[in-house]
């Protein structure tokens, strides 16, 4: 008889709550060992018993067929000497010191969807199916290791029949932890309506026009009848959005199809586990009111993800409007009463279920250009998974901007970024963030030595730092360095590169306000080599909500005899307040690509003050893309600056005689040739063939593809973000830098 061996396994990475421990089982028993297998909080143990070529037999299958949602890190393994087993087993979760990574909440799968249309089936039509390879996951983890007790579904005592999937290894429910049915599991009902059938009664008050509280996975969703003019006005004016677009849940893949260009691609990440929101290019908006998404070319569109959303749909044939329910990016609405107290002025009715949600996560929303996917939004779907560093770090936290706000935590060459967090300019947002921070130090057990933050004085975050400087490392990163260096860590970069941070503001290193920069380095240090010229902005977030008092501050500075001639933009007094203000040098100065896009904007007159972020941006490349040609304006060079003012007299000029979506489009074209320009020269000093773009601008898809293609024909190699958004979403990465080890 050949000799017996017994092998102990410590498998880390996303190995808890995806189906794993019943995969151990089911292989195991299959190759004839012994043993068992068991979550700890810092991996999935294995101990194998039995002939050494099954062992190696079940190690290599392990990598190779391991359920679809896990994600294998690394894998110890060791000899020991063990008791004798009799046979396999999975035995009780064991807490011990060590960090497992939680998996994402994952859209209904196949198989479920399956049972759930099955009238024989005993869950036909239950609106919480789910099994060990979709449902919820983080949004209801209390603690870990990952079981029912250590979630918000421990309130739901399992039936026997339930009871009975979840112990038999062979059940796709086996320790599936938010397993349940209609005897025992959560409910849906909406607020105040008895009704037989709840969902033909959703979809009858959405086709009469009223306006729904949808509680979702990680919060609640404001919905409508997207087709209904009328209800997505009143929907704007009630949640006091004039303009930012809403995004859409559709039926299928074929709805999606008849208002949207859908590229392979796109169709992929729509339909994934992860089920984000994801732009795509409008084919003919046809019944959808106007009011969706005024201005765009875009539509933000995701597919049904929980089943109760299929469910509705049964009885809907018309898009929903289907926005989170926050009010100005403060955190989504996630209890029950919470919704109730704050959504009464705004919806007619609420759907609710009793199954709490601990942790608050947005919809994701991406867009996929030439064939990579973009992150806007990093949130349910992606979030808690971890990004790879190409380093090692101290356990640190890093607090990330004020908009937009994520935060990394992180070890190692581990770093798990948060979801989207908000504003923290909002005591409330602040709030959150300060809750999820305490909640990832104890769910993942990093108890950070070092503090990362923005260098931006008045930053909350900056202030919160100080709070904890006895007791932690504090260290400081600027704004657009974070920028590449989040790019950098984002694809596990190491060399050299030059770097764009092209971007809204930032406070950088000289006091002044950033944000078009250009620098040369790495991970171990970025040195500032080119930047737009300073140029002068009077008044501070007003000026960012209202672009023409940018164009007003820019003209009177450099083209005086210009200024009566968008005199009628302004009251008198704005007028004169403004003019003012940039006399007596009441202005800050600032090198922001971001805020050149608001001027050119409004000089144009196509945005002169805006409703939600970055509108006038976005307003501005959409006009562009409705022109094509590859003419651009004169711009200089000198002595590392890249100045403006020869672009505004070009675009004055033009505006005399041709369309806005001629001179958008020349713009467009000039910051590509200015890439191309600095790119060439910066090539010609440092030897650097690979080129980096980072920082919000980049969201600009029509600026993005032109100057990523235009690098590639004269041969660089560009980099751009894959796992963490472009935009400020993806500064706390970067931050870890100061953190290295
Ligand atoms: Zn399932
Ligand atoms: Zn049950
Ligand atoms: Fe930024």
């Amino acid at each position: 008889m050949a000799k017996v061996v017994s092998v102990r396994l410590k498998v880390y990475g996303r190995v808890q709550g995806v189906g794993f421990r019943p995969f151990v089982y089911r292989l195991a028993t299959a190759l004839n060992l012994k043993g068992y297998v068991l979550n700890s909080s810092g991996s999935v143990e294995i101990l194998l018993q039995g002939e050494r070529e099954n062992i190696e037999e079940f190690q290599k299958r392990l990598i190779k067929e391991s359920p679809p949602l896990s994600v294998i890190d690394r894998v110890e393994r060791e000899e020991i000497d063990a008791p004798t087993y009799s046979d396999f087993t999975i035995t009780p979760s064991r807490k011990d010191e060590g960090f497992v990574f939680i998996s994402p909440d994952i859209a209904v799968c196949e198989d479920c969807l399956r049972e759930m249309r099955n009238p024989e089936d005993r869950r036909y039509r239950y609106p919480f199916i789910n099994c060990t390879n979709c449902g919820p996951r983080y949004t209801i983890i209390e603690d870990m290791p990952y079981d029912r007790d250590k979630t918000t579904m421990k309130k739901f005592k399992m039936c026997r029949l339930c009871k009975a999937e979840y112990e038999d290894p062979l059940s796709r429910r086996f320790h599936a932890q938010p397993n349940s049915c209609f005897d025992c599991g959560p409910s849906l009902w909406i607020e105040g309506i008895k009704t037989q059938d709840i969902f033909k009664k959703i979809a009858e008050l959405i086709k009469d026009g009223k306006i729904l509280a949808i509680k979702g996975l990680g919060g609640f969703h404001i919905a409508c009848d997207a087709t209904n003019n009328e209800a997505v006005k009143t929907l704007r004016e009630r949640k006091k959005r004039p303009h930012k677009p809403f995004a859409l849940m559709m039926k299928d893949i074929e709805m999606v199809k008849k208002y949207c260009y859908v590229t392979p691609k796109e169709e992929k990440v729509l339909t994934s586990p992860q089920s984000p929101i994801v732009l795509l290019r409008i084919k003919d908006i046809q019944d959808i009111s106007p009011e969706v998404a005024p201005h765009n070319k875009y539509l933000g569109v995701m597919l049904p993800y929980t089943p109760y959303h299929y469910l509705m749909f049964d009885f809907l044939d018309v898009p929903l409007v289907m926005t989170s329910a926050n009010f100005s990016d403060s955190p989504v609405i996630k209890d029950n009463s919470d919704a109730k107290e704050r959504l009464s002025d705004i919806v007619d009715f609420y759907v609710l279920h009793d199954r709490d949600i601990r942790h608050r996560v947005d919809d994701s929303v991406v867009f996929v250009e030439g064939g990579d996917l973009q992150f806007i939004r990093r949130a349910r779907g992606y979030a808690p998974d971890p990004v790879k560093l190409p380093i090692k770090v101290k356990p640190s936290l890093a607090l990330g901007p004020e908009l937009k706000n994520t935060f990394t935590l992180a070890k190692g060459d581990i770093a798990i970024p948060s979801p989207h967090i908000g504003d923290l300019k909002n005591q409330e947002t602040l709030d959150v963030f300060e809750d999820t921070i305490m909640e990832y130090i104890r769910l993942f057990r990093i108890e950070p030595d070092v503090l990362i933050s923005d260098m931006h004085p008045a930053y909350m975050t900056t202030e919160l730092a100080k709070k904890f400087k006895n007791y932690v490392e504090i260290k400081k990163v600027q704004h657009h360095k974070a920028h590449i260096y989040s790019l950098l860590l984002d694809i596990g970069y190491t060399d050299s590169v030059i770097g764009f941070a092209f971007d809204g503001t930032g406070y950088g290193e000289d006091g002044k306000i950033w944000g078009g920069e250009v620098f040369v380095g790495s991970i171990k240090g970025l040195k500032r080599a080119l930047h737009f010229e300073y140029f002068p902005i009077a008044g501070g977030d007003s000026a960012v909500m209202n672009p023409r008092r940018i164009a007003l501050s820019y003209l009177h500075t450099y083209f005086p005899d210009y200024t009566d001639r968008i005199k009628h933009k302004f009251s008198d007094f704005e007028f004169k307040l403004v003019k003012k203000m940039v006399e007596e040098g009441r202005v800050f100065h600032t090198s922001s690509l971001g805020r050149i896009f608001d001027l050119v904007s409004s000089l144009i007159d196509i945005r002169d003050s805006i409703t939600y972020e970055a509108q006038a941006a976005i307003e501005l490349e959409m006009a562009a893309t409705e022109s094509q040609h590859t003419k651009f304006y004169d711009f200089d060079i000198k002595d590392g600056i890249i100045e403006i003012k020869s672009i505004v007299e070009g675009i004055l000029k033009d505006k005399e005689s041709k369309e806005k979506s001629y001179i958008a489009r020349k713009f467009h074209n000039t910051i590509v040739e200015i890439i191309k320009d600095v790119a060439e020269d910066l090539y010609r000093e440092t030897g650097l063939k690979t080129v980096g773009f980072s920082g919000g601008v980049f969201q600009n898809r029509l600026l993005l593809s032109l100057a990523k293609r235009e690098l590639e024909k004269m041969g660089f190699n560009v980099l751009i973000h894959r796992h963490v958004p472009t935009n400020d979403g993806g500064i706390s990465l970067g931050q870890l830098v100061g953190a290295m080890e």
